[in-house]
């Protein structure tokens, strides 16, 4: 991690709120909100209100919470259906630099007919 790479984080910009954003849900350890390019409606993501790119450089304390947000998160969505996706450098196709969980249902085939 670079200073260069924290001031140009887009998730750190919306962390601070200098971009907007759709919340979900905010406590001291992480900041949640709705994917912009979604893959099912309610995709939602889990960020640690700390700027480490990959899993392994994240202190746990914000890795611990990021779960049980993310569990908060799928209940809300009240869907049974549904993956969290964790996604770590460009080969495993991470596109934002800083630690992000992925919630995204999966609406069952009665819910893609509604
Ligand atoms: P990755 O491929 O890195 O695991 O996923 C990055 C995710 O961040 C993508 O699903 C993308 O749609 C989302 N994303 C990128 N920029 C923004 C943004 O400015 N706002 C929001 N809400 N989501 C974003
Ligand atoms: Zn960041």
């Amino acid at each position: 991690m670079t200073a260069k790479s924290l001031a140009t984080c887009i998730f750190c910009k919306i962390i601070k709120g200098d971009i907007p954003s759709f919340k979900l849900i905010e406590n001291e350890f992480s900041y949640s909100f709705l994917d912009i390019g979604p893959l099912a409606k309610g995709h939602a993501l889990v960020i640690p209100k700390y700027h480490a790119e990959k899993l392994h450089e994240l202190p746990d304390q914000y890795l611990a919470d990021a779960l049980p947000t993310a569990k908060k998160i799928a209940t809300a969505l009240g869907s049974e259906n549904y993956n969290i996706l964790q996604n770590n450098g460009k080969i495993a196709h991470q596109e934002v630099n800083h630690v992000h969980f992925h919630i995204i249902p999966k609406p069952s085939e009665s819910d893609q007919e509604g």
